[in-house]
């Protein structure tokens, strides 16, 4: 199951620059001649599809998006100064849609693809432009040619990275709301009544998609309670973030619960990497603490991540790590990908043949 991600965007371009109006003028030089330059160019809006973004957040925070007028052109036959373009940065996975929210104009698949949706205005002709045979002291000029204008839709499949598991109460909401910088209004979502929890995590510079599946509980993938519907959610996670509440009294045993309920449910998600974290170190004691991360880490065989969500202790190296997953995650899909195309472009080879 995938999420949608979608934002309606205004872009303009900048209008050219006018032509000027100007002749020369030097001492002992009668009839100069006209020299008024052209006008600069508008700056362009260009969307181009980037590494690094997960989301489409940035364009909920900022709709409008307006380049800069061109310069005047200038006397001496200078030409006005052209406008910077405004650029629009999206990840891979961008749909660019016309206003009605149904056509399409343009599918982002591959970093560094480019496409500009309104292009700055040419500027206009100065003076110096319309000198002919008949009129050597022409005052005509252009105005710059106008910028274009345009509501347009940017719409993304969201991918969560991380899947929280674990049981109720084990700080699972509490952890998105403290480690979430936005929760991204989710459209097209086929449940009203309950809805999975996605924020979007901030890691330094970066940023992934965390889902909290809510009522994961002990007989879900028989269908037992409310869990199941949404263990689907978690089925394109990356990675799975098992957290534990340290406070329980066997924390072995929770986990083992789980993990059951994971493999149960499906055998694809058991096998996910897993990210396994001890929350509410703040209500333990030392000595419990150490006791319960060596019995965890014993039946894992991996390191057990201590934390409390509370406080904020210890989680932005959680962050990080689960970082590196998402990544290494999306790295081998990609790789996946590529062969596939590899092997359908040999078959075709193959059956070309004669
Ligand atoms: P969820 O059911 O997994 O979503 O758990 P919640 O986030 O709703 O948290 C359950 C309870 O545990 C709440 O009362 C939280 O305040 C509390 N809690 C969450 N994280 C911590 C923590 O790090 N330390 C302590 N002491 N309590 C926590
Ligand atoms: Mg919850």
């Amino acid at each position: 199951m995938k999420f949608l991600d979608q934002a309606k965007v205004y872009l303009r371009s900048g209008n050219g620059g006018p032509g000027a109006v100007s002749f020369r003028r030097e001492k002992f030089i009668e009839f100069g001649g006209p020299n008024g330059g052209d006008g600069g160019r508008g700056g362009s809006v260009i969307i181009e599809c980037v590494d690094g973004l997960n989301t489409l957040i940035d364009y909920r925070y900022q709709q409008h998006f307006k380049a800069k007028n061109g310069g005047h052109g200038m006397g001496r036959d200078r030409t006005g100064a052209a406008a910077a373009d405004v650029i629009l940065k999206v990840p891979v996975g961008t749909q660019v849609l016309e206003e009605d929210n149904e056509t399409l104009i343009a599918d982002f698949t591959e970093v560094g693809q480019r496409m500009t949706l309104c292009r700055g205005g040419d500027g206009g002709r100065g003076n110096s432009a319309f000198k002919t045979a008949t009129n050597r002291a022409p005052r005509k000029f252009e105005p710059g040619w106008p910028g274009e204008e345009r509501w347009v839709w940017l719409r993304l499949k969201l991918i969560a990275g991380v899947g929280l598991v674990g049981m109720p109460n084990a700080g699972k909401s509490t952890l998105l709301s403290v480690t979430s910088r936005a929760k991204p209004k989710i459209a097209d979502y086929p449940f009203t009544t309950l809805v999975p929890q996605l924020g979007v995590v901030a890691v330094g510079e970066r940023e992934f998609v965390m889902a909290d599946i809510p009522g994961l509980i002990e007989g879900a993938s028989e269908g037992v309670g409310l869990g199941h519907r949404f263990l689907g959610h978690v089925e394109r996670c990356r990675v799975l973030l098992h957290l534990i509440d340290a406070t329980e009294p066997d924390v072995v045993a929770t986990y083992k619960t789980i993990r059951g309920e994971l493999a149960a449910y499906d055998a694809d998600l058991a096998a996910k990497p897993e990210v396994v974290v001890l929350n509410k170190m703040d209500s333990v004691s030392e000595d419990e603490l150490a006791e319960k991360v060596g019995s965890l880490q014993k039946v894992t065989g991996r390191r057990v991540h201590v934390i409390s969500a509370v406080i904020g202790e210890n989680v932005q190296p959680l962050l990080f790590d689960l970082l590196k997953y998402v990544d290494r995650g999306k790295a081998e899909e990609r790789a996946a990908e590529e062969e596939e195309q590899r092997k359908k472009s040999g078959a075709e080879a193959e059956t070309w043949r004669p």
